[in-house]
């Protein structure tokens, strides 16, 4: 019974119509999105994050500009250059790689950003967007698990959904989005009493935690769709929150890792860059 949700699979193909809505942009009016990314440090792990983000736009047959920042860049230097993008009618999707250094202050760099230039969705204004069931910039991995669920082809409606992690870039956008599609929503965090017992409830259960297969098979209610988010490295592997092995014989559906929600989250972040050029076209 139990099928593994590709996200390899999947999020190629989205790329791939994202590559011919900007082969049309190009040919109808001569233009193609561009998106513009800020990274300030050197973080090992953001660096891979941009260059990969860097290639998705090039090979969807966008443009994009890596501007690579010292660490010992002011906050009111990153402010301005934003400022400056913001205005740049060249410019139609902005995206500052996080963590910051310690002398930024996140929140307020991502204030900074045009909210419709805002291809991650962590502007407060997309945020309320999602709550309020506006129309908005979703975040990226949020946008890309819903479509994951949506893939699988089960109804939502009704549905006991139980989302482990309440951060504000995963646990708490994916709960308000599958809220908006009438599940019924649970959100667990580490204070959370008796996990397991929420999990056996649960008909899908999306993991965004960070901890290496925290989630068992006997937490899983048979049948149940799970969504496995975490990135975690054992021993040199990159392993889940969910025990994948033995889950995948009791879930209906189940997403790996590596190659699960990861490559959906980039995948959506060209969808989003789509998006802004086609609403700040419009303006
Ligand atoms: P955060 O660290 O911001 O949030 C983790 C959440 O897990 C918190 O809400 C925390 O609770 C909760 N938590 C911690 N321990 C437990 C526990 N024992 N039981 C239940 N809940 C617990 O992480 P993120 O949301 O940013 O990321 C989560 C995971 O997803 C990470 O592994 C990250 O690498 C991965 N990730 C993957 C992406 C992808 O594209 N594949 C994108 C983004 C993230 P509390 O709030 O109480 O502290």
């Amino acid at each position: 019974m139990n099928q593994i949700i590709n996200g390899k699979t999947l999020a190629k193909s989205i790329r791939e119509e994202v590559k011919k809505r900007v082969d049309v942009l190009k040919e109808q009016i001569g233009k193609v999105p561009h998106l513009v990314v800020i990274l300030v440090g050197e973080d090992p792990a953001s660096q891979s994050y941009v260059k990969a983000k860097e290639r998705a736009c090039l090979t969807a047959g966008m443009k994009s500009t890596l501007l690579q920042k010292d660490d010992t860049m002011t906050e009111e230097d990153l402010l301005n250059l934003i400022k400056q993008l913001n205005d740049d009618v060249d410019v139609h999707g902005i995206l500052v790689q996080l963590p910051l250094p310690n002398h930024m202050d996140a929140n307020l760099v991502i204030n900074t950003i045009r909210k419709d230039k805002d291809v991650d969705g962590f502007h407060p204004l997309n945020i309320a967007a999602l709550h309020i069931g506006e129309p908005g910039i979703l975040p990226a991995t949020p946008k890309g698990i819903m479509t994951m669920l949506h893939s699988t082809g089960i109804p939502l409606k009704g549905k006991n959904a139980l989302v482990i992690g309440r951060s504000n870039i995963v646990g708490k956008p994916v709960a308000a989005l599958l809220l908006k599609e009438h599940a019924t929503v649970t959100i667990a965090h580490s204070r959370t009493v008796d996990l397991k017992s929420l999990c056996l409830q649960a008909d899908i259960v999306v993991a965004a935690v960070g901890r290496a297969h925290m989630v068992t098979a006997d937490m899983i209610k048979p049948g149940a769709v799970v969504i496995d988010v975490g990135v975690n490295r054992v021993n040199g592997k990159l392993v889940g929150d969910v025990d994948f092995d033995a889950a995948k014989d009791v879930a209906s559906y189940i997403t790996p890792v590596p190659g699960g929600v990861g490559p959906m989250t980039i995948a959506s972040l060209l969808q989003n860059t789509v998006e802004c050029f086609l609403s700040l076209e419009k303006k």
